[in-house]
């Protein structure tokens, strides 16, 4: 085939390459191979020239068979010096001493080239080059070159037209420039800067951050992270958090480049640490919630499994808040809850690891750190409860329950730990509140009925309430041994349960606030009972029934106890209404107002429990109380201690100046009879005279009977 036939037969397989699918890099290396078929030099290439024009690049490259490439790999502008405007032929023995150094340095000897521009900008060079001769082309050749150039950029126009988006550099550019981000297209493997938008070359903490990430993006192994997840960049200079992106794709010109944008995140992420707050704070108390203590107990119950270190955490559930939201209002629970979530905060130790749990309960984390000092922690706490809150310019005694489990000994698990310090809070409470507890396994085996006890009292209360049972126990006349009244003790003959006494479910109750339907069904029962008795011909015989601070703090107790009056028809005069101390010590004029309105009614008020909570003798002075009933744990030691002896003695004389009855409860034998008929107390009730029974039996043992007959 002649020469001329070839150029024809090359140009017209380049033609047909127009229309040919297939990308941009594709198309051009064939043409690039068709033209060596007839050009014949050492090498051609596409030289890609980069967006700043710092550099040039062959991306595709002829290299004839035993030719080594040619070292046009990002070669920097500055050694490129050969001004390609047009077509350009150069080699070692016509051209400039400039030119002639490229050509050095490129190691060939001559070359022709030729721009190709996309919408009117150079982007790459089509260049024919030979390393081992001085070639002077002739017209037809340079024509040919020129043709091939030709059909090079309108496949490329093509190419680039058909993408809207890269329709032009200058478009993309003017896009990603308005792009709020940095931008930076660089070479995947070797970091060469394709393009920069204004922000990423002109902000300096976007740039700083930028060539940070780049250069640890280089780093990393590509063939496992193809796309690699966003980053949060900190730029400690200026203050300001990024978030940096790499994806992969093919550059206009078919280069494989990744791009980073890098984005200002910082108000998104002071929102976030806004959010972050609210999801680990408590709204009311801002100190942390149970989510957050959640996160921190696995990270510490992991940290003293693996460094064999010891903690605890303390349960804490308030024992009369209910009494003080429901009664008093919110503001007043909710500044109490800010109180006591300030006053754990600032035990020494504790900052940083109390959280409210939500309601009135409260948990605390006793760091590894800090077990040593666990007692003094303790103690600090119950300090805090010992004192009164003040709360709208008024005092208030609020004491709380707390259990107490330690890691790892009890648990090394989140969930299974804090529920082991509720459980042992619960003990506590159910010892008689306004104390703490340890976790005991063995009790454990009967707090988890708590679900249980809870679903079922919930349905009993609903449908039926007759599983509650009054049982009464005798009240006896130290002087004369008569029974002259009784106490109403509820219990629960469950169904499914079985048979519990109070101590199993009215804490639990009270709790749960279902102590006020019980406490109403109990007072109902005992009234019929009192007003049946009375009619038998007791006329004086009183019931005394024992009325939860939670009943008591609700708004309509007044109401609600003469409706069962009214109802009842009993004469309320018989009836006594048992309150409790813990009740007494809050808020005085409401307690007072609640008492006279229960007073008008008609009842006797006593004041039950008397020496287990805050013996204030000022408080008792001030109430209308009819009785005091002195706790059974002041006389369990009577018979040695002087003490409680003496405490008793003065009771009584302060009872006389006051005008009210002493009642002194469980008395268990015939020395503590004794003893108190010598210090003179008024009333006596215990085992000694008899257990709490059911109505019949009471009727048939008790009522108005003399009692003790057979021990004295
Ligand atoms: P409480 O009001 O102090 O009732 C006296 C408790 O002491 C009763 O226990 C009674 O059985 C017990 N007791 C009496 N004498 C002796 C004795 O000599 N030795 C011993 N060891 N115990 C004696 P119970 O019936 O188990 O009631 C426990 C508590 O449950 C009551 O203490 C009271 O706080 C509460 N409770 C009982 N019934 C009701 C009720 O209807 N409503 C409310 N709100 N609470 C109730
Ligand atoms: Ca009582
Ligand atoms: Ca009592």
């Amino acid at each position: 085939m002649d020469n001329y036939n070839l150029k024809d037969d090359v140009m017209t397989n380049i033609v047909n390459l127009l229309d040919k699918d297939g990308t941009f890099m594709e198309i051009v290396e064939e043409i690039i191979h068709e033209t060596q078929k007839y050009l014949c030099t050492s090498h051609a290439a596409i030289l890609q020239i980069s967006v700043d024009n710092s550099w040039i690049n062959s991306v595709i490259s002829y290299v004839g068979e035993d030719e080594e490439p040619l070292p046009v790999t990002n070669m920097a502008m500055e050694k490129f010096h050969i001004d390609v405007e047009e077509l350009k032929c150069c080699n070692m023995d016509n051209s400039t001493e400039q030119e002639r150094k490229t050509l050095q340095y490129m190691g060939i000897k001559s070359i022709v080239i030729a721009p190709v521009f996309i919408n009117d900008i150079r982007v790459m060079y089509f260049a024919v080059m030979d390393v081992h001769s001085v070639i002077e082309y002739n017209k037809e050749q340079l024509k040919f070159i020129s043709d091939v150039v030709n059909i090079i950029q309108a496949i490329a126009q093509k190419k680039v037209t058909k993408n809207s988006l890269l329709s032009s550099y200058e478009v993309l550019k003017a896009i990603l420039n308005s792009i709020g981000s940095g931008i930076i297209v660089f070479g995947r493997t070797d970091g060469n800067i394709f393009f920069e938008n204004d922000i990423a070359q002109q902000i300096e903490e976007v740039n700083r951050t930028a060539s940070k990430a780049v250069k640890e993006f280089l780093h990393i192994d590509k063939r496992k992270t193809k796309l690699l997840k966003p980053m949060e960049h900190y730029d400690p200079q200026s203050g300001l958090w990024f978030e940096v992106k790499f994806s992969d794709l093919t550059w206009i010109d078919g280069s494989a480049v990744s791009v980073c944008t890098i984005m200002d995140i910082t108000q998104k992420k002071k929102n976030q640490q806004k959010i972050e707050y609210q999801a680990n704070n408590d709204f009311l108390t801002g100190i942390y919630n149970r989510m957050k203590c959640e996160a921190d107990l696995r990270t510490i119950l992991k940290q003293a499994v693996e460094e064999h270190i010891k903690g605890a955490v303390m349960f804490l559930d308030l024992d009369d808040f209910k009494h003080i939201n429901d009664g008093l209002g919110h503001q007043y629970g909710d500044v109490l809850l800010q109180q006591i979530a300030a006053g754990l905060q600032s035990v020494p130790g504790l900052r940083g690891h109390c959280y409210r749990m939500g309601g009135d309960e409260f948990l605390v984390i006793v760091p590894p750190n800090q077990y040593s000092n666990l007692d003094r922690i303790v103690e600090n706490v119950i300090a805090m409860f010992n004192k009164p809150w003040y709360l709208m310019g008024t005092e208030y005694f609020c004491t709380m329950s707390m259990g107490i489990a330690t890691f790892p000994d009890n648990s090394c698990e989140v969930h299974e730990l804090v529920k082991m310090a509720d459980t042992a809070m619960y003990d506590a409470k159910k010892s008689g509140k306004n104390r703490y507890s340890f976790y005991d396994s063995k009790k454990d085996v009967n707090t988890i009925k708590r679900l249980d006890i809870e679903n079922n009292m919930r349905q009993a209360i609903a449908t039926q309430i007759q599983e509650f049972i009054v049982f009464f126990q005798p009240v006896v006349d130290i002087e004369t041994r008569k029974c002259v009244s009784c106490e109403a003790l509820v219990r629960w003959d469950s169904k499914t349960l079985g048979f519990m006494g109070p101590g199993d479910f009215v804490p639990l109750a009270e709790y749960l606030g279902l102590i006020t339907d019980i406490g109403d069904y109990v007072l109902e029962e005992a009234c019929k009972q009192c007003k049946l008795w009375n009619d038998m011909g007791y006329k004086d015989f009183h019931i005394n029934v024992n009325l939860s601070v939670v009943q008591l703090l609700q708004k309509d107790v007044v109401k609600n106890v003469r409706e069962i009056f009214d109802k009842t028809g009993v004469n309320p005069c018989n009836i006594v209404l048992e309150i409790t101390e813990s009740f007494a010590i809050n808020d005085m004029d409401r307690v007072m107002k609640i008492i006279d309105g229960l007073k008008e009614l008609g009842p006797e008020i006593a004041l039950d429990d008397f020496g287990t909570g805050y013996s204030s003798l000022n408080y008792i002075k001030q109430l209308p109380l009819n009785i005091i009933k002195v706790d059974k744990t002041f006389i369990d030691d009577i018979v040695e201690d002087e003490y409680a002896q003496a405490f008793i003695k003065l009771i009584v004389d302060l009872s006389k100046t006051i005008g009210t009855e002493i009642v002194v409860e469980g008395i268990e034998d015939i020395h503590q009879f004794q003893l108190l008929k010598e210090i003179g107390v008024d009333y006596i009730q215990g085992y000694f005279f008899g257990k709490p029974v059911d109505a019949e039996t009471f009727e048939k043992t008790y009522l108005g009977k003399v009692l003790g007959k057979e021990a004295l």
